[in-house]
Protein backbone atom coordinates (compact mmCIF):
# COMPACT_ATOMS: atom_id res chain seq x y z
CA UNK A 1 0.00 0.00 0.00
CA UNK A 2 1.32 3.57 -0.58
CA UNK A 3 -0.35 6.08 1.42
CA UNK A 4 -0.23 9.68 -0.35
CA UNK A 5 -0.44 12.92 0.93
CA UNK A 6 -4.17 13.83 0.54
CA UNK A 7 -4.47 10.57 -1.01
CA UNK A 8 -8.16 9.08 -1.62
CA UNK A 9 -10.67 7.55 0.78
CA UNK A 10 -8.66 4.09 0.45
CA UNK A 11 -5.35 5.77 0.82
CA UNK A 12 -4.98 4.42 4.32
CA UNK A 13 -6.67 1.38 4.02
CA UNK A 14 -4.74 -0.30 6.99
CA UNK A 15 -3.53 0.60 9.96
CA UNK A 16 -6.84 1.04 11.46
CA UNK A 17 -7.96 4.45 12.92
CA UNK A 18 -5.38 6.80 11.34
CA UNK A 19 -7.36 9.51 9.48
CA UNK A 20 -6.09 10.35 5.87
CA UNK A 21 -4.66 13.77 7.24
CA UNK A 22 -2.07 11.03 8.63
CA UNK A 23 -1.40 8.60 6.75
CA UNK A 24 1.23 5.65 8.11
CA UNK A 25 3.92 6.33 5.91
CA UNK A 26 5.24 9.35 3.57
CA UNK A 27 6.99 8.06 1.13
CA UNK A 28 9.83 10.57 -0.85
CA UNK A 29 7.09 10.82 -4.21
CA UNK A 30 4.78 12.29 -1.43
CA UNK A 31 7.30 15.36 -0.55
CA UNK A 32 6.44 18.53 -3.44
CA UNK A 33 9.27 18.80 -5.50
CA UNK A 34 8.47 22.40 -6.30
CA UNK A 35 9.07 23.06 -2.83
CA UNK A 36 12.52 20.90 -2.53
CA UNK A 37 13.79 23.22 -5.19
CA UNK A 38 12.88 26.12 -3.56
CA UNK A 39 14.81 24.76 -0.32
CA UNK A 40 18.20 23.86 -2.54
CA UNK A 41 18.09 27.09 -4.51
CA UNK A 42 17.89 29.59 -1.55
CA UNK A 43 20.27 27.12 1.09
CA UNK A 44 22.20 25.30 -1.36
CA UNK A 45 23.44 21.24 -0.89
CA UNK A 46 23.78 19.15 0.39
CA UNK A 47 20.67 20.03 2.80
CA UNK A 48 18.70 18.23 5.17
CA UNK A 49 15.25 19.38 5.34
CA UNK A 50 12.97 18.16 8.13
CA UNK A 51 9.67 18.81 8.40
CA UNK A 52 7.96 19.06 12.39
CA UNK A 53 4.39 18.71 10.76
CA UNK A 54 5.11 15.37 9.86
CA UNK A 55 7.72 14.73 13.24
CA UNK A 56 3.90 15.39 14.73
CA UNK A 57 1.60 13.31 13.39
CA UNK A 58 4.38 9.97 14.10
CA UNK A 59 3.94 11.38 17.82
CA UNK A 60 0.21 10.75 17.08
CA UNK A 61 0.08 7.73 15.32
CA UNK A 62 2.42 6.46 18.59
CA UNK A 63 0.45 7.96 21.20
CA UNK A 64 -2.82 7.02 19.76
CA UNK A 65 -1.61 2.78 19.39
CA UNK A 66 0.17 2.99 22.91
CA UNK A 67 -2.90 4.90 24.57
CA UNK A 68 -2.17 3.47 28.42
CA UNK A 69 1.55 3.26 27.37
CA UNK A 70 4.60 5.61 28.18
CA UNK A 71 5.90 6.69 25.33
CA UNK A 72 9.48 7.96 25.07
CA UNK A 73 11.06 9.10 22.34
CA UNK A 74 15.06 8.02 21.73
CA UNK A 75 16.50 10.90 21.37
CA UNK A 76 19.77 10.27 19.12
CA UNK A 77 18.01 9.46 15.92
CA UNK A 78 17.25 13.12 15.87
CA UNK A 79 18.98 15.76 18.58
CA UNK A 80 17.76 18.80 16.72
CA UNK A 81 16.39 21.61 18.66
CA UNK A 82 13.28 22.02 16.57
CA UNK A 83 12.73 18.02 16.76
CA UNK A 84 12.99 17.69 20.64
CA UNK A 85 11.12 20.70 20.96
CA UNK A 86 8.10 19.59 19.09
CA UNK A 87 8.46 15.95 20.17
CA UNK A 88 7.81 17.86 23.92
CA UNK A 89 5.19 19.51 23.28
CA UNK A 90 3.15 16.33 21.14
CA UNK A 91 3.94 14.82 25.08
CA UNK A 92 6.37 12.20 24.72
CA UNK A 93 9.06 11.46 27.24
CA UNK A 94 13.20 11.89 26.21
CA UNK A 95 15.06 8.62 26.37
CA UNK A 96 18.68 10.11 26.47
CA UNK A 97 21.62 7.51 25.99
CA UNK A 98 24.40 10.32 27.03
CA UNK A 99 25.24 13.61 29.00
CA UNK A 100 24.60 15.66 25.55
CA UNK A 101 21.79 14.06 24.76
CA UNK A 102 20.37 14.77 28.68
CA UNK A 103 21.64 18.15 28.47
CA UNK A 104 19.59 19.12 25.22
CA UNK A 105 16.40 17.41 26.50
CA UNK A 106 16.94 19.61 29.00
CA UNK A 107 17.49 22.72 27.03
CA UNK A 108 14.19 21.72 25.08
CA UNK A 109 12.52 22.32 28.14
CA UNK A 110 11.68 18.46 29.29
CA UNK A 111 10.64 18.28 32.86
CA UNK A 112 12.83 16.13 34.74
CA UNK A 113 10.07 13.62 35.36
CA UNK A 114 10.25 13.01 31.87
CA UNK A 115 14.03 12.67 31.37
CA UNK A 116 15.66 8.78 31.30
CA UNK A 117 18.96 8.49 30.84
CA UNK A 118 20.30 5.11 29.86
CA UNK A 119 23.97 4.24 30.78
CA UNK A 120 25.88 2.00 28.56
CA UNK A 121 29.57 1.87 29.80
CA UNK A 122 28.99 5.75 30.71
CA UNK A 123 32.17 7.34 30.73
CA UNK A 124 33.12 9.39 34.47
CA UNK A 125 32.11 12.69 33.32
CA UNK A 126 28.62 11.23 31.68
CA UNK A 127 27.74 9.91 34.93
CA UNK A 128 29.06 13.03 36.94
CA UNK A 129 27.01 15.18 34.85
CA UNK A 130 23.73 12.98 35.29
CA UNK A 131 24.04 12.76 39.08
CA UNK A 132 24.49 16.49 39.26
CA UNK A 133 21.56 17.20 36.99
CA UNK A 134 19.30 14.51 38.94
CA UNK A 135 20.42 16.77 42.54
CA UNK A 136 18.34 19.43 40.47
CA UNK A 137 15.33 17.12 38.60
CA UNK A 138 15.39 13.95 41.47
CA UNK A 139 12.15 13.02 39.12
CA UNK A 140 14.65 11.56 36.51
CA UNK A 141 15.46 7.93 35.84
CA UNK A 142 18.82 6.65 35.16
CA UNK A 143 18.79 3.01 33.41
CA UNK A 144 21.91 0.99 34.22
CA UNK A 145 23.05 -2.71 32.60
CA UNK A 146 26.02 -3.82 34.86
CA UNK A 147 26.64 -3.99 38.32
CA UNK A 148 29.70 -1.69 37.74
CA UNK A 149 27.52 1.11 36.66
CA UNK A 150 25.48 0.78 39.52
CA UNK A 151 28.64 0.69 41.86
CA UNK A 152 29.49 3.87 39.72
CA UNK A 153 26.59 5.50 40.72
CA UNK A 154 26.39 4.77 44.18
CA UNK A 155 29.96 5.74 44.44
CA UNK A 156 29.37 9.51 43.85
CA UNK A 157 26.30 9.44 46.16
CA UNK A 158 23.19 8.85 43.57
CA UNK A 159 19.99 7.33 45.54
CA UNK A 160 17.39 8.59 43.02
CA UNK A 161 15.14 6.78 40.37
CA UNK A 162 16.60 3.47 38.80
CA UNK A 163 15.87 1.34 36.09
CA UNK A 164 17.23 -1.83 35.58
CA UNK A 165 18.28 -2.73 31.73
CA UNK A 166 17.83 -6.65 30.85
CA UNK A 167 19.48 -8.78 28.60
CA UNK A 168 16.39 -10.72 27.20
CA UNK A 169 18.89 -13.35 25.37
CA UNK A 170 16.52 -12.35 22.16
CA UNK A 171 17.55 -9.74 19.46
CA UNK A 172 16.15 -8.21 16.84
CA UNK A 173 17.52 -5.26 14.20
CA UNK A 174 17.95 -4.78 10.13
CA UNK A 175 21.72 -5.09 10.23
CA UNK A 176 24.01 -7.08 13.33
CA UNK A 177 25.19 -4.03 14.51
CA UNK A 178 22.06 -2.49 15.63
CA UNK A 179 20.69 -6.23 17.30
CA UNK A 180 20.95 -4.98 20.70
CA UNK A 181 19.00 -7.40 22.51
CA UNK A 182 21.28 -10.33 22.68
CA UNK A 183 24.56 -8.40 22.60
CA UNK A 184 26.39 -9.08 26.05
CA UNK A 185 27.13 -5.34 25.88
CA UNK A 186 23.67 -4.27 26.83
CA UNK A 187 22.00 -5.11 30.34
CA UNK A 188 22.28 -7.37 33.20
CA UNK A 189 21.86 -11.27 31.89
CA UNK A 190 18.73 -12.41 32.06
CA UNK A 191 19.15 -14.78 34.79
CA UNK A 192 20.55 -12.60 36.83
CA UNK A 193 18.54 -9.52 36.70
CA UNK A 194 16.10 -10.32 39.98
CA UNK A 195 19.07 -10.95 42.20
CA UNK A 196 20.54 -7.36 41.08
CA UNK A 197 16.98 -5.59 41.07
CA UNK A 198 16.75 -6.97 44.55
CA UNK A 199 20.06 -5.66 45.46
CA UNK A 200 19.70 -2.93 43.81
CA UNK A 201 16.70 -1.83 45.80
CA UNK A 202 18.46 -1.64 48.49
CA UNK A 203 20.36 1.60 46.90
CA UNK A 204 18.26 3.00 44.70
CA UNK A 205 14.74 3.77 44.01
CA UNK A 206 13.86 0.93 41.65
CA UNK A 207 11.71 1.79 39.47
CA UNK A 208 11.55 -0.22 36.09
CA UNK A 209 13.07 -3.16 34.03
CA UNK A 210 14.19 -2.28 30.45
CA UNK A 211 15.28 -4.59 27.53
CA UNK A 212 15.76 -2.79 23.74
CA UNK A 213 15.72 -5.44 21.25
CA UNK A 214 17.43 -3.43 18.36
CA UNK A 215 16.58 -1.35 15.73
CA UNK A 216 14.33 -2.03 12.47
CA UNK A 217 11.57 -4.74 13.82
CA UNK A 218 9.43 -4.82 10.96
CA UNK A 219 6.38 -6.89 10.14
CA UNK A 220 8.83 -10.30 9.95
CA UNK A 221 10.30 -9.72 13.17
CA UNK A 222 7.09 -9.59 15.07
CA UNK A 223 7.92 -13.43 16.89
CA UNK A 224 11.71 -11.84 18.59
CA UNK A 225 9.60 -8.91 19.69
CA UNK A 226 6.66 -10.86 21.28
CA UNK A 227 9.28 -13.26 22.90
CA UNK A 228 11.37 -10.06 24.32
CA UNK A 229 8.03 -8.35 25.46
CA UNK A 230 6.76 -11.54 27.20
CA UNK A 231 10.09 -12.49 29.17
CA UNK A 232 10.29 -8.64 30.32
CA UNK A 233 6.63 -9.17 31.51
CA UNK A 234 7.20 -12.36 33.71
CA UNK A 235 10.66 -10.70 34.92
CA UNK A 236 8.30 -8.16 36.18
CA UNK A 237 5.66 -10.06 37.83
CA UNK A 238 8.21 -11.91 39.79
CA UNK A 239 9.92 -8.54 41.17
CA UNK A 240 6.35 -7.19 42.14
CA UNK A 241 5.49 -10.54 43.37
CA UNK A 242 2.07 -10.91 41.75
CA UNK A 243 3.52 -14.40 40.95
CA UNK A 244 5.02 -16.90 42.54
CA UNK A 245 8.85 -16.83 42.59
CA UNK A 246 10.24 -19.81 40.49
CA UNK A 247 13.55 -20.17 41.90
CA UNK A 248 13.70 -20.78 45.45
CA UNK A 249 16.15 -18.06 46.26
CA UNK A 250 13.92 -14.98 45.61
CA UNK A 251 10.54 -16.72 47.37
CA UNK A 252 9.46 -14.86 50.20
CA UNK A 253 11.84 -11.76 48.94
CA UNK A 254 9.77 -8.25 49.68
CA UNK A 255 8.41 -7.49 46.52
CA UNK A 256 10.11 -4.00 44.65
CA UNK A 257 7.56 -1.11 44.12
CA UNK A 258 8.14 -1.21 40.29
CA UNK A 259 6.15 1.42 38.01
CA UNK A 260 7.25 0.62 34.82
CA UNK A 261 8.06 -2.33 32.08
CA UNK A 262 9.99 -0.44 29.23
CA UNK A 263 10.82 -2.61 26.29
CA UNK A 264 12.63 -0.40 24.17
CA UNK A 265 11.62 0.96 20.59
CA UNK A 266 13.22 -0.48 17.40
CA UNK A 267 9.91 -0.36 15.57
CA UNK A 268 10.21 0.02 11.50
CA UNK A 269 10.21 2.50 8.97
CA UNK A 270 9.54 1.68 4.98
CA UNK A 271 12.75 2.21 3.56
CA UNK A 272 12.48 0.55 0.44
CA UNK A 273 9.44 2.23 -1.86
CA UNK A 274 7.64 -1.61 -1.57
CA UNK A 275 7.90 -1.59 2.01
CA UNK A 276 4.58 -2.15 3.99
CA UNK A 277 4.24 0.68 6.79
CA UNK A 278 4.36 -1.06 10.31
CA UNK A 279 0.75 -1.58 11.07
CA UNK A 280 1.52 -0.02 14.27
CA UNK A 281 -1.60 -0.52 16.31
CA UNK A 282 -0.77 -4.65 15.70
CA UNK A 283 2.62 -4.40 17.04
CA UNK A 284 1.03 -2.42 19.96
CA UNK A 285 -2.14 -4.98 20.54
CA UNK A 286 0.75 -7.98 20.39
CA UNK A 287 2.89 -6.08 22.42
CA UNK A 288 -0.21 -5.83 25.06
CA UNK A 289 -0.75 -9.49 24.94
CA UNK A 290 2.81 -10.69 25.18
CA UNK A 291 3.67 -8.65 28.07
CA UNK A 292 0.63 -9.69 29.82
CA UNK A 293 -1.20 -8.47 33.25
CA UNK A 294 1.34 -5.68 34.52
CA UNK A 295 -0.53 -6.08 38.09
CA UNK A 296 -0.59 -2.42 37.32
CA UNK A 297 2.59 -1.39 36.17
CA UNK A 298 3.08 0.91 33.10
CA UNK A 299 4.26 -0.49 29.82
CA UNK A 300 6.85 1.94 28.37
CA UNK A 301 8.41 2.00 24.72
CA UNK A 302 11.55 4.09 23.09
CA UNK A 303 10.93 4.12 19.66
CA UNK A 304 13.15 6.85 17.57
CA UNK A 305 13.37 6.16 14.12
CA UNK A 306 9.90 5.80 13.65
CA UNK A 307 9.61 9.61 15.10
CA UNK A 308 11.44 11.20 13.09
CA UNK A 309 12.90 9.07 9.69
CA UNK A 310 10.38 9.59 7.23
CA UNK A 311 9.85 13.01 7.97
CA UNK A 312 13.28 13.91 6.71
CA UNK A 313 15.31 14.09 3.19
CA UNK A 314 18.79 14.89 1.91
CA UNK A 315 18.77 16.86 -0.96
CA UNK A 316 22.06 16.91 -3.10
CA UNK A 317 22.93 18.30 -6.39
CA UNK A 318 24.40 15.93 -9.35
CA UNK A 319 27.66 17.66 -10.43
CA UNK A 320 29.35 14.70 -12.65
CA UNK A 321 28.14 11.98 -14.89
CA UNK A 322 30.08 9.38 -16.26
CA UNK A 323 28.98 6.53 -18.17
CA UNK A 324 30.95 3.41 -17.74
CA UNK A 325 30.60 -0.19 -19.67
CA UNK A 326 28.88 -1.28 -16.39
CA UNK A 327 26.35 1.31 -15.19
CA UNK A 328 26.16 5.18 -15.07
CA UNK A 329 28.34 6.87 -12.08
CA UNK A 330 26.39 10.17 -10.75
CA UNK A 331 28.75 12.24 -8.80
CA UNK A 332 26.71 14.19 -6.07
CA UNK A 333 27.67 16.96 -3.56
CA UNK A 334 26.84 14.67 -0.43
CA UNK A 335 28.55 11.72 0.14
CA UNK A 336 28.79 9.16 4.01
CA UNK A 337 29.61 11.89 5.69
CA UNK A 338 26.49 13.45 5.53
CA UNK A 339 24.23 10.46 5.30
CA UNK A 340 26.27 7.63 7.05
CA UNK A 341 24.00 4.29 6.90
CA UNK A 342 24.22 3.38 3.29
CA UNK A 343 28.00 3.17 3.55
CA UNK A 344 27.86 1.56 7.09
CA UNK A 345 24.80 -1.14 7.43
CA UNK A 346 24.34 -0.93 3.02
CA UNK A 347 21.07 0.66 4.07
CA UNK A 348 18.95 1.54 1.58
CA UNK A 349 17.71 4.79 1.13
CA UNK A 350 15.21 5.21 -2.05
CA UNK A 351 16.48 8.09 -4.26
CA UNK A 352 14.25 10.96 -5.92
CA UNK A 353 15.48 12.42 -9.03
CA UNK A 354 13.75 15.80 -9.12
CA UNK A 355 15.28 17.17 -12.10
CA UNK A 356 16.10 20.67 -12.64
CA UNK A 357 19.44 20.12 -14.84
CA UNK A 358 19.29 22.62 -17.76
CA UNK A 359 18.01 21.87 -20.86
CA UNK A 360 17.07 18.64 -19.51
CA UNK A 361 13.42 17.51 -20.17
CA UNK A 362 11.23 16.35 -16.61
CA UNK A 363 13.03 13.28 -15.18
CA UNK A 364 9.26 11.31 -15.75
CA UNK A 365 9.81 11.98 -19.41
CA UNK A 366 14.14 10.65 -19.16
CA UNK A 367 14.85 7.10 -19.73
CA UNK A 368 15.05 4.72 -16.74
CA UNK A 369 18.68 4.09 -16.46
CA UNK A 370 20.65 1.77 -13.64
CA UNK A 371 22.94 4.21 -11.77
CA UNK A 372 25.34 4.28 -8.94
CA UNK A 373 25.68 7.51 -7.10
CA UNK A 374 28.54 8.29 -5.31
CA UNK A 375 29.58 11.02 -2.61
CA UNK A 376 32.69 13.16 -3.09
CA UNK A 377 34.35 10.99 -0.10
CA UNK A 378 37.94 9.31 -0.98
CA UNK A 379 36.33 5.78 0.07
CA UNK A 380 34.62 3.18 -2.16
CA UNK A 381 31.81 2.67 0.12
CA UNK A 382 30.81 5.83 -0.38
CA UNK A 383 28.06 5.61 -2.42
CA UNK A 384 23.95 5.53 -1.74
CA UNK A 385 23.26 3.14 -4.29
CA UNK A 386 24.60 1.36 -6.94
CA UNK A 387 23.16 0.50 -10.54
CA UNK A 388 19.65 1.34 -9.17
CA UNK A 389 17.22 1.58 -11.75
CA UNK A 390 16.36 5.62 -12.25
CA UNK A 391 15.23 8.63 -13.68
CA UNK A 392 18.46 9.32 -15.94
CA UNK A 393 20.61 12.08 -13.77
CA UNK A 394 21.70 14.59 -15.57
CA UNK A 395 24.22 17.17 -14.53
CA UNK A 396 22.61 19.92 -12.33
CA UNK A 397 19.59 17.87 -10.87
CA UNK A 398 18.34 18.09 -7.58
CA UNK A 399 18.14 14.72 -6.19
CA UNK A 400 16.16 13.48 -2.56
CA UNK A 401 17.61 10.75 -0.74
CA UNK A 402 14.58 9.59 1.17
CA UNK A 403 13.76 8.43 4.91
CA UNK A 404 16.96 10.49 5.74
CA UNK A 405 14.72 12.03 9.26
CA UNK A 406 16.05 9.55 11.48
CA UNK A 407 19.90 9.02 12.19
CA UNK A 408 20.97 10.72 9.14
CA UNK A 409 22.63 14.55 10.45
CA UNK A 410 22.59 12.76 13.50
CA UNK A 411 26.04 10.20 12.31
CA UNK A 412 26.97 13.26 10.14
CA UNK A 413 31.02 13.90 10.58
CA UNK A 414 33.64 15.35 9.08
CA UNK A 415 35.82 12.97 7.46
CA UNK A 416 37.89 14.36 4.86
CA UNK A 417 37.73 17.75 5.94
CA UNK A 418 34.03 18.00 4.93
CA UNK A 419 31.95 20.66 6.90
CA UNK A 420 28.61 19.03 8.09
CA UNK A 421 25.64 20.71 6.07
CA UNK A 422 22.52 22.60 6.41
CA UNK A 423 19.22 21.88 8.06
CA UNK A 424 16.09 23.35 7.47
CA UNK A 425 12.96 22.58 9.27
CA UNK A 426 9.79 23.08 7.96
CA UNK A 427 6.23 24.27 10.21
CA UNK A 428 3.03 24.97 9.38
CA UNK A 429 4.54 26.29 5.87
CA UNK A 430 7.24 27.53 7.02
CA UNK A 431 10.81 27.09 6.57
CA UNK A 432 13.81 27.84 8.57
CA UNK A 433 17.13 27.29 9.00
CA UNK A 434 17.70 25.20 12.18
CA UNK A 435 21.66 24.18 11.89
CA UNK A 436 23.77 26.70 9.91
CA UNK A 437 25.99 24.95 7.29
CA UNK A 438 29.54 24.43 8.84
CA UNK A 439 31.94 26.46 7.00
CA UNK A 440 35.73 24.73 6.20
CA UNK A 441 36.82 27.13 9.21
CA UNK A 442 34.15 25.58 11.72
CA UNK A 443 36.73 22.21 11.08
CA UNK A 444 39.86 23.95 12.98
CA UNK A 445 38.71 25.62 15.73
CA UNK A 446 39.48 23.09 18.21
CA UNK A 447 42.82 22.72 17.12
CA UNK A 448 45.68 24.10 19.36
CA UNK A 449 49.42 25.24 18.26
CA UNK A 450 51.73 21.94 18.01
CA UNK A 451 54.32 22.06 21.33
CA UNK A 452 57.10 22.90 18.86
CA UNK A 453 54.92 26.18 17.97
CA UNK A 454 54.60 26.66 14.14
CA UNK A 455 57.45 24.64 12.33
C1 LIG B 1 18.54 3.39 19.94
C2 LIG B 1 17.66 3.05 21.07
C3 LIG B 1 16.28 3.13 20.95
C4 LIG B 1 15.58 3.53 19.67
O1 LIG B 1 15.80 2.69 18.61
P1 LIG B 1 15.00 2.99 17.25
O2 LIG B 1 15.38 1.89 16.35
O3 LIG B 1 15.48 4.29 16.73
O4 LIG B 1 13.56 3.00 17.58
C5 LIG B 1 15.51 2.86 22.06
N1 LIG B 1 16.07 2.49 23.24
C6 LIG B 1 17.41 2.40 23.39
C7 LIG B 1 17.96 2.03 24.69
C8 LIG B 1 18.25 2.67 22.31
O5 LIG B 1 19.57 2.57 22.48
Amino acid sequence: MTATEGGGPDANASGGDESDANPTVRRTDDWDAGRLHDLADEHDTPLYVQDLDRVRENCERLLAAFPDADVRYAVKAHTGRAVLETVRDAGLDAECASAGELDRALAAGFDGDRLHYTAVNPPARDLDYVVDVAESEPALTVTAGAVDTLDRLAERGYDGRLCLRVNPGVGAGHHEKVTTGSAPKFGVPYGRAVRVARESAERFDVVGVHAHAGSGIDPDQLDSHRELVSRMGDLARELIGVEPADDAGSRGADPLDLEYVDVGGGFGVPYREDDEPLDLPAVAEATRDAVGDLGGLTLAVEPGRYVVADAGVLLTRVNTVKPTPAETVVGVDAGMTDLLRPAMYDAYHPIRNLGGADGEPAPADRGVEPATVAGPICETGDAFCTGRAMARPARGDLLAVGVAGAYGYEMANQYNSRPRPAEVALADGEASVVRRRELVADLTTVERESPGGKR
